[in-house]
């Protein structure tokens, strides 16, 4: 392999291929990040960063930034949409488990434009335009093509990390099976202006809000609050985000005189999937195109980062000279973590708040109520809900 070729090619210029470009670089390593879109999409999607992302991303010097153009959450809810709270997480009792006890609620595409920027600084190269189509490898190295503006081209170089999304091309074009499934229903959101926190006087930033008929999510970021709600499966979407259902389901959170100011809206279908494995020779699959589930929890761009900082301390012992079997343990650590922490928790969140047994809802939510109450079991239950206790699992994994 010639020694241009001797890097790392990252497919995909979201959250976790953009982290992990910078990831490789702070170890030495180069690589080439292409990516399908012509800039980055400035997508309003994941908010949410948990304590143990939060203290990987303190190697860029990036978390007060983001605090800075974010909002610090040390606490976060269930609740019931009838009755109000059931039981507030104070993240302050991880104080001994983490650097960061607490929530930041920043959009990811803010942290994107940072790790961009740091990227340019150092001079990594980055291909906008370039939407990668297959990969073919070999025993000196890996190949992939990609579609451009002036026709196909082809980079090489010795790994491939696919971080190309849900959707991933270079996962289908593998044959890797996406196992899972799909929820049967819709999940709707609207981001407004409008100050919840005034009328929903005890709300925190991040609120999970059960309801046999509509359950909720309500997520504060700097500006604005998301709201999220489920929709039936068969519905006409475009009839949804018209402004009259829009604004009939805002008024169902909190009525209103006046109509709500929109500023986003949104419906889509929500998976639970993970892929079969996430190494095939010398290709990597990490972030979506890995693993997505639903977000309640905002755990997905949380794992893909995760694994992008795994990979990225894998591919430098590699590169110093051990055995490239280490990889495989990346596939045995983060996939775990993907199933047994990540699928488990957040279709968990799911159920719970969409429960319609009256019982059983009531139930799970005295619980939840009796687990927030108690400090021991309420920060045992927070290092399973701020992925904690998956990084430590994982770390155990030969
Ligand atoms: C409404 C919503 C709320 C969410 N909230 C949270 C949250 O609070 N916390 C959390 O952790 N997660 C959350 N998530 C999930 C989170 O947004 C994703 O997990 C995250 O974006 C995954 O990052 P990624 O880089 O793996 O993939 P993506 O963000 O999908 O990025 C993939 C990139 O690859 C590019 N690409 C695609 N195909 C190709 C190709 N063939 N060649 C080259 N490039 C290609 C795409 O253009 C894109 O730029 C949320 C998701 C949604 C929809």
């Amino acid at each position: 392999m010639s020694s241009e070729n001797d890097r790392i090619i990252v497919v995909g210029a979201g959250p976790v291929g953009l982290t992990t470009a910078l990831a490789l670089a702070r170890r030495g390593i180069p690589s080439v990040l292409l990516a399908a879109e012509p800039e980055l999409v400035m997508e309003l999607r994941g908010s949410t960063f948990h304590p143990p992302t939060l203290d990987l991303l303190d190697e860029f010097d990036m978390v007060p930034r983001m605090i800075e153009v974010g909002l610090k959450a040390p606490t976060w809810q269930f609740r019931d949409r009838e009755t109000g709270p059931v039981a507030t997480f104070d993240l302050g009792l991880l104080a001994g488990d983490t650097n960061h006890p607490y929530r930041v609620q920043c959009e990811q595409w803010k942290l994107m434009r940072f790790v961009e920027a740091e990227l340019n600084k150092i001079g990594t190269d980055i291909r906008f335009g370039h939407e990668v189509t297959g990969v073919t490898q070999d025993g000196d190295g890996v190949t992939v093509t990609a579609s451009t503006a002036n026709g196909p081209v082809a980079v090489s170089g010795r790994y491939v990390i696919a971080a190309d999304g849900a959707r991933s091309a270079v996962r289908r074009s593998l044959g890797v099976e996406f196992e899972g499934f799909t929820y049967a229903e819709l999940f709707w959101i609207a981001s407004t202006d409008f100050p919840f926190e005034k009328t929903l006087t005890d709300i925190a930033y991040v609120n999970y809000i059960a309801d046999p008929n509509e359950w909720l999510v309500l997520l504060r970021v700097p500006g604005l609050w998301r709201v999220l709600v489920p929709a039936p499966e068969n519905s006409d979407k475009d009839q949804l985000l018209s402004d009259e259902h829009m604004q009939s389901m805002l008024q169902r959170v909190v009525p209103r005189p006046e109509p709500y100011n929109i500023a986003h809206r949104s419906i889509y279908p929500v998976h639970q999937r993970v892929a079969k494995s996430f190494r095939h020779g010398r290709v990597l699959l990490a972030g979506d195109a890995a693993h997505v589930n639903n977000p309640l929890g905002g755990m997905g761009m949380n794992g893909g980062i995760q694994d992008a900082f795994n990979l990225a301390d894998k591919l430098k012992a590699i590169y110093a000279g051990a055995d490239d079997r280490l990889l495989d343990r990346y596939d045995r650590q983060r996939r775990i973590v993907a199933v047994e922490a990540v699928q488990a928790q957040t279709h968990r969140n799911q159920q719970m708040i969409s429960e319609r047994n009256p019982d059983v809802r009531k139930k799970s939510l005295d619980a939840m109520r009796r687990t927030a109450a108690d400090k021991t079991s309420a920060r045992e239950y927070m290092l399973r809900s701020s992925m904690i206790a998956s990084m430590r699992r994982a770390a155990e994994i030969e």
